[in-house]
């Protein structure tokens, strides 16, 4: 229950980016929502994606069509709504006669390119190779490569943006809180809750429940909701690893591997490359905490393949795992199991709906909150019209590609005596907030204790906000989620770091 002691209209479980859209596009719709997230917002799949909106183009290949069109078109809106998060990016794919055919990559850039309706990125292209800026780091001998455009986004920070601006629209976002278990009774769903750090439990009585629970929408649905449905969802794990930049330039390498799967190298945090992923099928979430060995030297294998001058394991500074919650479409490999969403609404009697959600992209998020919103149309009359495909994400204010420079420009302005590049970094993670975690800081001396270097300086006057706006508990939600100074900073700095953030309330 909330304050006033009446139902929730909807209580969705899971704030991972599904969880995350869903709860801001129901409650800008007059619904009285409460979100429910077990651990920090993002702190599952959600930051752990390539970190690309795009089409995906290689799902062309496995004839998702449909997928592959509304995320072209999701491609456009998100660089619109959240256009300090979500940023155009270059790709090139090298080529040579042992691939794909030349013919076909053509024909797929062709398709990629008017599918979706591609407005505002450059078009698909050959370039020849060598090629000064667009095969640098490659070997030699590749004759060509193909360019196309597609975008990249900070994962972590886009489903955070979602959170804040359900909140805003009166959203009531617990975090640290478990759904325990819940049920149909007295005309209401009654869930209960538990305080994931005190164990303290709670009851939340709502009229419907989303079960946004990702990897866990099964234990959600059969465990904790005791409802059967006939759906199952595939856990396929994907790694990425982090090393030393391999390459001059912005642009994106996608490598063909030998296995028809492909490999992204991506310029990352400005020193690092992120290499990724790996498509394994797990039957137990344990299994998927960190990268295997396996995992890890088949990366190394597919990019040393194509690298001047090759990776080692030594060079690796960070990696990571994560659990795709895909829909079950009965395909046996898991690279070819459908990346498309399925929504499946159980309510029994024609009332107090659970809708749950299987498989969904972060590219895809705000079509399928509209999608869950239509599913759940006809149990709440008098819902408002859709709104999320124009209404800018909170950060996003001014930040529009030809705004973009300006409004950074403006804030280096206004904190002249601050390091620029060090504004810049702020202004990536919080776009149009940055006043708000600068406030009248003219020198570094201001913002509180800070640790770092160069650019990348944690100081307390962000830790602060994330606090009291973004609700981080923990140092790891500041240094690996609402930033990622964690990659930027080494052992002795990140103790540090660790050390403020608890001066500061957070937890080690
Ligand atoms: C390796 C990899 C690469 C990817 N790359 C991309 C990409 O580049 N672009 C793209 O568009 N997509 C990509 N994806 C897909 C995308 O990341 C996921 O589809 C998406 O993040 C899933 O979000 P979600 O909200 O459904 O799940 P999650 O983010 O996992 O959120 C579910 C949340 O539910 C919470 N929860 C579970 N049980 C309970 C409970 N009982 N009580 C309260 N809370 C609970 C969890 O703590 C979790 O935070 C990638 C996925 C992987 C694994």
């Amino acid at each position: 229950m909330n304050g006033d002691r009446q139902p929730y209209d909807l209580a969705v479980i899971g704030a991972g980016i599904n969880g995350c859209g869903i709860a801001r596009d129901a409650a800008g719709r007059g619904l009285k929502v409460c979100l429910i997230e077990q651990g920090d917002i993002a702190s599952a799949t959600s930051q752990w994606s390539s970190k690309m909106v795009h089409g995906g183009l290689r799902y062309l290949e496995h004839y998702e069509f449909r997928l592959v069109r509304e995320s072209l078109q999701e491609r456009e809106v998100m660089l619109r709504i959240a256009p300090h998060l979500v940023r155009p990016a270059e790709f090139i794919v090298p080529h040579d006669a042992s691939m794909r055919p030349a013919w076909m990559v053509r024909a797929g850039l062709f398709l990629y390119d008017h599918i979706g309706g591609r407005i505002s990125l450059p078009g698909s292209r050959t370039v020849p190779f060598p090629d000064a800026r667009y095969s640098a780091g490659l070997k030699p001998v590749f004759p060509r490569g193909f360019f196309y455009s597609d975008t990249r986004v900070d994962d972590a920070r886009l489903t955070l943006a979602n959170a804040v601006s359900a909140r805003e629209q009166g959203a009531d976002v617990r975090v640290h809180t478990r759904l325990l278990r819940g049920a149909r009774e007295g005309g209401t769903w009654r869930l209960l809750l538990a305080d994931a750090d005190t164990g303290i439990e709670s009851l939340v009585e709502a009229r419907g429940v989303v079960n946004a629970a990702g990897p866990w929408v099964k234990q959600v649905l059969n465990d904790a909701l005791n409802v059967q449905i006939d759906a199952t969802v595939r856990l396929v794990k994907g790694s990425h690893i982090v090393v030393p930049r391999v390459h001059a330039g912005e642009h994106t390498y996608l490598l063909q591997n030998a296995d028809r799967r492909v490999i992204f190298v991506i310029p990352y945090e400005e020193r690092f490359t992120l290499i990724g992923t790996t498509d394994v099928a797990i039957h137990k979430l344990d299994d998927a905490a960190s990268i295997s060995p396996a995992e890890t030297d088949y990366l190394i294998g597919a990019v040393n393949r194509y690298l001047q001058a090759p990776i080692r394991r030594e060079d690796i500074v960070w990696s990571y795992a994560g659990v795709r919650p895909l829909y079950d479409d009965g395909q046996s490999d898991p690279s070819s199991i459908t990346r498309d969403y399925v929504l499946k609404v159980d309510a029994p009697g024609g009332e107090l709906p659970l809708l749950s959600v299987f498989g969904g992209k972060l590219t895809t998020y705000r079509k399928l909150a509209e999608h869950a919103m239509a599913e759940l149309a006809p149990y709440y009359p008098g819902l408002r019209d859709p709104w999320t495909a124009t209404q800018v994400l909170p950060g996003g204010a001014g930040c529009a590609a030809a705004e973009l420079q300006a409004t950074l420009a403006a804030l280096q302005a206004q904190h002249e005596r601050l390091p620029a590049g060090f504004v810049a970094q702020v202004f990536r993670r919080h776009g149009d907030r940055t006043a708000r975690v600068l406030g009248k800081a003219t020198s570094v001396d201001q913002l509180g204790e800070c640790v770092g270097s160069g650019d990348h300086l944690l100081c307390e006057a962000e830790v602060d906000f994330c606090i009291r706006e973004e609700w981080a508990r923990t140092a790891e939600d500041i240094l690996w989620r609402r930033t990622k100074l964690g990659l930027h900073l080494d052992a002795p700095a990140r103790a540090h770091a660790a050390a403020v953030c608890k001066r500061l309330g957070l937890r080690a």
